[in-house]
């Protein structure tokens, strides 16, 4: 916990080069540039998270209440999004090699990212985590609906939850690998009562730590965009379907025979008019 405070502490400077210095250190040949820094690793999964919060300056003071296990400050927001997610990607590295990315600007637009798939050539990974949800138990495939992808990241303990856009909606689509995004322990993001439950992150880590190990076992999963795929056989449909009606909490019969017509232009409409639903209620990243 101590690392996690000192990290919330920092600049999105600072921050950045304690990062690179790291990852030179452990001789992963880190690529610093305008916008993130990455490196490449040797297991095929990779991991992403932002390096600036949406604060102005970093908390001065951080207090830790014990028997909620919660980090909170009198100073205001805390930037645990995503210094919550930035931490899990170091913590991983000490036992393990994945390709890692922290970006920058990812609350500006995923203007970092953006450069970043630019400049990067894409990297050969089965699939990507981000840390950067709030909660404990939420994983989030916004445009992505490979639904092999979904039954595999749940089977690690995580449930199904819709997501507007982050970093990985950019990543995912432009590389065509499935990506997901997972709760890592912040609560009331943007806001000057954010606070951090430190063992939901902890656990969020062991999850991911969970898929590391298993990298081998892990097929190539691909990006596939949900809704939009036009449809040759009934199971591709179906199977949809069942992730639409969880996904969007579609119920009226009207929609539903909507999305099961063949016509991809009235499944886009039906899906906008639900996407846009869940983005004014507030429901985002
Ligand atoms: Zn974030």
């Amino acid at each position: 916990m101590k690392q996690l405070c000192h990290l919330l502490k920092l600049t999105e400077e600072e921050l950045k080069r304690e990062v690179y210095n790291y990852l030179q250190q452990k001789k992963k040949n880190p690529i610093c540039k305008d916008g993130f820094v990455y490196a490449e690793g040797e297991i095929p999964i990779l991991l992403v998270a932002h390096m600036d919060t949406v604060f102005y300056k970093p908390p001065k003071k951080l207090y830790y209440n014990k028997k909620q296990d919660k980090i909170y400050s009198p100073d205001g927001g805390i930037g645990g999004d995503d210094r919550c997610g930035v931490y899990a990607i170091l913590k991983l590295l000490e036992k393990y090699k994945p390709y890692v990315l922290f970006t920058q600007g990812e609350e500006m637009g995923c203007i970092g990212v953006t450069k970043a798939v630019n400049k990067l050539k894409k990297p050969n990974v089965k699939y990507i985590i981000e840390f950067d949800r709030r909660g404990s138990k939420d994983c989030v495939f916004y445009d992505c609906g490979n639904n092999k992808f979904i039954n595999y990241i749940e089977s690690f303990g995580f449930v199904l939850d819709y997501g507007s856009y982050s970093d990985i909606s950019v990543l995912a689509s432009k590389w065509d690998i499935a990506a997901v995004n997972l709760s890592s322990g912040y609560y009331n993001e943007h806001t000057e009562n954010e606070y951090i439950i430190f063992k939901e992150l902890v656990n969020t880590i062991n999850r991911a730590e969970n898929m590391l190990k298993e990298y081998k076992k892990a097929p190539y999963f691909d990006y596939q965009e949900i809704g939009y795929t036009s449809h040759t056989t009934y199971d591709n449909l179906e199977a949809e379907l069942e992730l639409l009606v969880r996904y969007f909490g579609i119920k009226s019969k009207n929609q539903i025979s909507q999305i099961l017509s063949p016509n991809v232009q009235s499944r886009k409409l039906v899906l906008k008019k639900q996407r846009n639903q869940k983005d004014n209620k507030g429901d985002k990243k």
